[in-house]
């Protein structure tokens, strides 16, 4: 095991210690995998994270001929800065456009990395003797100095994940930042060319890898543009209900880059870390597939299930009647139910009202109320997201449940008190087979005697931007503010 962690790019034996120390690090990197797996322990999965990290960096730093250490310091430092401010200043509700904007610089440095391998094989310790084949003037085949066909190929790979993971993460980050429409954009025969262009890129591939020195260049260039187009035509086809899982595969993507930059490099570490990443990644993308009912296979070839007629938003919506309450009137009622189910979304998130939410059903219960939170696997804008800020508003674990363990129970409960949800309990997703979040699990919120539903105005959409019957039923009052201020005032009347 050791003598495999401690290969170089070269096939040379390195340090034992720097093995044990990269196996270490690879340690920490699974600790802080499994922290990372409940809210309770993911303070302390961050922190194992981190640890692994600043042994890794370190060791890579000490023991490998480092050129410049002083142009590395200055990047590094320059580099954390700049995470060290956006990390302080990023609202919550921006994280999930931050990870794509990270994922896409860890796709662009797999690209770096590889074409600098390319340029200056020498410098990677890439050049074998009698590897390559070379065609020589005469036409005949002979075996000459270059880059081994086995090198080219993880070049080739690397350069086509990160690119794919490039400009993919780049739409991504456009969906998810509202700078770019979250509604499937769906070219004619986009399978036709999708499928075109990836077999292209395995063919340049293979074409880059048995080529001669004097003909890689046009062959990686091609293979490079290729790659950066197929992320991009992959991902603008995704809206709706599919976006969560491509953000959890761009993530398993930038790990996949990463792992490939470390075989161009001969860094165990990044090896370790990235297939960590890529299969953990690839994990949570299955999981996040079968809660929302998709196929797994049909999203990552880019919407393949997407029916062409799919979107919704920017519809003239006709005028429904609609009931509109007060924060009184929300009090009065919630004092009078004895089981009240919390649907939180992702308006809650931009509001930050889960502390006043918390206040509120810690009141609820003190007045003999049964309070239950219910999260849906993709409510927010990122895995986990309201689990997060409920954690953060110290809402004990027990109370919040996961929608295949409280669905049945909305038809005993007296009130479903939605705030800043709406595709997450829209109905379109069981009966409209047009609808872009169609397939995806929702909750049976109509089946609860009551529905609160608090949101600004009856004109915003949810991210599918498509309209929710939920708004007209008999049972449901709209209550119509902003989430915080809303639940605040409801604190207030209960009190
Ligand atoms: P939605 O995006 O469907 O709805 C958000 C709701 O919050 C809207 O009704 C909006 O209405 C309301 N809102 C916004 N701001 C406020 C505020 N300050 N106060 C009160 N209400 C507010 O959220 P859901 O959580 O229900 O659904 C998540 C959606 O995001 C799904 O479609 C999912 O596929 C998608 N998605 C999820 C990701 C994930 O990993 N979880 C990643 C990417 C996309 P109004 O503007 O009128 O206030």
């Amino acid at each position: 095991m050791l003598s495999f962690l401690a290969g170089g790019a070269d096939g040379a034996p390195v340090n034992p210690w720097v093995a044990l120390a990269y196996l270490v690090a690879g340690v920490f990197f699974i600790l802080a995998l499994r922290g990372l797996s409940s809210p309770a322990t993911s303070r302390t999965g961050n922190r194992f994270g981190m640890v692994g990290m600043l042994i890794a960096v370190v060791t890579t730093l000490v023991t490998h001929d480092v050129a410049n250490i002083v142009e590395i310091g200055i990047a590094i430092l320059i580099g954390g800065s700049i995470g060290f401010v956006i990390a302080r200043r990023i609202a919550m509700t921006a994280m999930p456009e931050l990870v794509a904007g990270f994922h896409s610089l860890v796709g662009l440095a797999a690209v770096l990395v590889g074409w600098a391998a390319y340029l200056n094989p020498g410098a990677f310790g890439l050049l074998s003797m009698g590897d390559t084949l070379v065609i020589g003037s005469d036409g005949l085949f002979t075996f000459g100095r270059g880059i081994s066909p086995v090198s080219k190929v993880e070049m080739g790979l690397g350069i086509a994940i990160g690119a794919i993971t490039f400009s993919g993460s780049v739409i991504a980050f456009a969906k998810l930042s509202g700078r770019m429409s979250g509604s499937p954009i769906l070219l004619p025969a986009r399978h036709v060319i999708n499928l075109g262009t990836l077999a292209a890129i395995i063919v340049l591939t293979a074409l880059f890898a048995m080529a001669g020195p004097s003909e890689t260049m046009p062959l990686i260039i091609a293979l490079t543009v290729l790659a950066f187009a197929i992320g991009f035509l992959l991902i603008i086809p995704i809206g709706g209900a599919d976006m969560p899982v491509v953000v959890s595969m761009l993530n398993s993507y930038s790990g996949w880059a990463a792992a490939a930059m470390g075989f161009t490099l001969g860094n165990t570490a990044m090896i370790i870390t990235g297939a960590l990443v890529g299969s953990s990644g690839a994990i949570l993308s299955y999981i996040m597939c079968r809660a929302m009912n998709r196929s797994f296979l049909s999203v990552i070839a880019g919407g393949f299930g997407a029916d062409d007629s799919a979107g919704g938003s920017g519809e003239a919506k006709e005028q429904r009647p609609y009931k509109q309450g007060s924060a009184a009137d929300a009090a009065f009622m919630l004092e009078q139910a004895e089981k009240v189910i919390i649907i939180p979304g992702y308006g809650m998130a931009v509001a930050q009202a889960q502390h006043a939410l918390r206040e509120m059903a810690d009141m609820l219960k003190e007045k003999g109320v049964e309070v239950k939170y219910a999260i849906h696997p993709v409510a927010g804008r990122m895995p986990g997201h309201m689990n997060v800020l409920l954690a953060e508003a110290q809402v004990p674990y027990d109370e919040v449940f996961e929608l295949e363990d409280i669905n049945s129970e909305f038809a005993q409960a007296d009130v479903a008190f939605i705030i800043g949800a709406n595709d997450v309990v829209n109905p379109a997703a069981k009966t409209d087979k047009s609808s872009p979040i169609y397939g995806m699990p929702v909750f049976d919120v109509d089946k609860a005697k009551q529905v609160f539903f608090i949101k600004r105005s009856m004109g915003g959409v949810g991210y599918a931007g498509v309209d929710n019957d939920v708004f007209y039923m008999d049972q449901t009052m709209m209550l119509l503010s902003d989430a915080k201020k809303m639940v605040e005032e409801i604190v207030k009347s209960l009190d």
